[in-house]
């Protein structure tokens, strides 16, 4: 059997006392779509902090394909393939959004070679199949900061994966958007990493949209893990009802 793309060991870490992360152990599959949620605090993105290296465990492992990447520079993990998606977008607001894609794509290089007129060829392939696939072709011209909230999360995602990233993590990638909306750029979402084979881990409040597109659910509660599987069956859980879905 192949091994997890992610596993987590035994992870630890408190802050003035309270633990944020409880001997968290789990694994993450590859092409899996992973949800986590859990009341505010409960320590949800102390975990994604902890998988790029934000922030040290007191003790425990994170292993990425079998090699232990635990108190990596956050850089250094981001080039070995963890990359986040924040919450609020990282785009230059004043460029296009292509613009904004040809950076990410030439970031990933290390080196700049974006004038030679090979690479830059080669790199604006790349940003077109990836606003292809994020279905942002019609926008690639616009300003970033011009975008609706809806596009620009698309946008954001498009840098994320301009890193080629072996495991996308996603801070609540529909919140501040119509209830409409959150649905198509949930489509969009999972269609690009079906395409791509990519593997997601997504913290989200909404539990349609968990329940309708999630292949597994994490519960956070109190810096552990309270309850874990399809959603289907746990968000039927009593006690995820009583801490989560009830709130
Ligand atoms: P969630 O993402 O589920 O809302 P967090 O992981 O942000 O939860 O927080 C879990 C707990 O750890 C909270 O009590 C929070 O106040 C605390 N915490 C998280 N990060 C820090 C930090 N850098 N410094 C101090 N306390 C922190």
């Amino acid at each position: 059997m192949s091994q997890p793309l992610l596993k987590a060991e035994s992870l630890t870490i408190a802050f003035a006392g309270i633990k944020a992360a409880d001997n968290v152990s789990l694994e993450i599959e590859k092409g899996e779509f992973l949800a986590i949620i859990g009341p505010n605090g409960s320590g949800k993105t102390t975990f994604l902090n902890l998988c790029t290296g934000y922030i040290r465990p007191v003790s425990g492992e994170v292993y990425l394909e079998g090699e232990p990447i635990t108190g990596w520079a956050p850089r250094r993990i981001a080039r070995q393939g963890i990359a986040r998606a924040f919450q609020i977008p990282q785009l230059f607001t004043d460029q296009t959004v292509r613009s904004n894609l040809l950076l990410g794509i030439a970031s990933r290089q290390g080196v700049w070679d974006g004038l030679k007129p090979l690479a830059r060829r080669r790199y604006q392939e790349e940003a077109d199949e990836l606003l292809e696939l994020l279905g942002l072709s019609a926008h690639a011209d616009a300003i970033a900061g011009t975008l609706p909230e809806g596009l620009r999360k698309l946008a954001d995602i498009t840098l994320a994966l301009a890193l080629k990233p072996r495991l996308l993590l996603l801070d609540e990638p529909t919140s501040g958007v119509s209830a409409l909306e959150r649905f198509s750029i949930m489509e969009t979402l999972m269609n690009a990493m079906r395409t791509k084979g990519l593997t997601a881990l997504f913290v989200e409040h909404d539990m349609e949209i968990v329940e309708r597109y999630a292949d597994r659910v994490l519960v956070w509660n109190s810096g552990s893990i309270l309850a874990q599987g399809k959603p289907a069956e746990v968000l039927q859980d009593p006690r995820v009802v009583e801490t989560v879905v009830g709130v």
